[in-house]
């Protein structure tokens, strides 16, 4: 981290900033030029508060050389990392494919859904039991019932299983969870973030609707800061001017943080797009450009679904996707 001091600081002025930086615990290199005088700060300068320093007197800018977080960051840990979930790999070298529906619905629909895209060859079964939903009148999920039968589907299929959750006073209704997504809305949520960072379970952590690479990054800090290594990205696109497409699928998020961190990332073309017919060609396009794995929303019937029906795929639709993906995982040395 680089301290600029405004230009007529005297060297006593910086003096008393060296030592208040030394209390602190940071070694520095300070360097006294004709026009104006440089703090650099050596180490870990993650829990640095650029904000206070820029709130002293002296103080002309700041500016970081290494990103504000650690555990996420590739730089202190260069291997990808790679989850072992129920016997299911994530990360590096695999293709996991996550596949359900938006939201829990019923038994039937569970275990049809569920066998259906077992069959089709899905790693992992989705389904909201606890639903963020624009308008409070509409479906909000059914709740424990709703963690119940996905557990129910799970015995009946091996499937592990990947549920949302809104609120950390309802972890104790997780204990059996495999996987605990946290949405979009929830990005940011950080009380929620902190008490995830204590839990004993992989987390996937959606983009928030406009958030940036670096804000996400940060958010999964938060999870390890806590002492929970298992942190999956999913992109979900952003909000963008463009209106075609639900949301903007950012792409290039894929090989961004895969360069900037060694946790594994999945892209949801689903969501991203709000329309079926986009989600195979988007859904190769995430293999192509180095994602870990997709999570695609699957209904036995979407013209009755209680929620996101528009742009979940039929059980057959999502077979023939999986016919494609499986094809070009096989070229790309990916495992699904
Ligand atoms: C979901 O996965 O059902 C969901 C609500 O997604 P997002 O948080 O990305 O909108
Ligand atoms: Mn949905």
């Amino acid at each position: 981290m680089i301290i600029i001091l405004k230009q007529n600081t005297t060297t006593q002025q910086a003096h008393t900033l060296l030592e208040e930086l030394e209390q602190q615990g940071f070694k520095h290199h300070f360097s006294e030029g004709e026009h104006s005088m440089i703090i650099g700060l050596i180490g870990d300068t993650s829990q640095v508060d650029m904000q206070q320093l820029l709130a002293h007197d002296m103080v002309e800018d700041v500016k970081r050389v290494s990103e504000p977080y650690k555990r996420a960051n590739r730089k202190f840990n260069p291997d990808d990392s790679i989850f072992d979930i129920c016997g299911r790999l994530v990360g590096e070298g695999n293709f996991s494919v996550i596949a359900g529906p938006c939201s829990v619905e019923s038994e039937e629909q569970m275990i049809e859904v569920a066998e259906a895209v077992k069959k089709s060859g899905a790693t992992f079964l989705r389904g909201g039991a606890f639903k963020p939903r624009t308008s409070p009148y509409a479906f909000q999920g059914l709740h424990g019932e709703g963690i119940r039968l996905l557990l129910e589907a799970k015995r009946a299929t091996g499937l592990p299983i990947v549920t949302e959750i809104m609120n950390q006073h309802h972890l104790d209704l997780f204990n059996d969870v495999d996987v605990i997504q946290v949405g979009a809305r929830n990005m940011q949520n950080f009380e929620l973030l902190k008490e995830l960072g204590h839990c004993n379970k992989p987390i996937l952590l959606k983009r928030g609707l406009a958030n940036t690479i670096e804000e996400w990054l940060m958010s999964a800090e938060y999870i390890m800061a806590g002492g929970n290594e298992r942190v999956i990205f999913c992109e979900r696109g952003i909000r963008t001017y463009e209106t075609f497409t639900r949301n903007t699928l950012d792409l290039s998020a894929i090989p961004a943080l895969k360069r900037l961190s060694h946790l594994p990332v999945i892209v949801d073309p689903s969501h991203a797009t709000g329309l079926p017919w986009m989600v195979e060609p988007l859904a190769k396009a995430a293999l192509a450009v180095g994602a870990d794995g997709v999570m695609i929303e699957v209904h036995n019937n979407p013209k009755k679904a209680l929620c996101d029906g528009a742009q979940s795929l039929t059980p057959e639709q999502f077979d023939a996707v999986m016919k494609k993906v499986t094809a070009l995982a096989a070229f790309e040395n990916k495992k699904i």
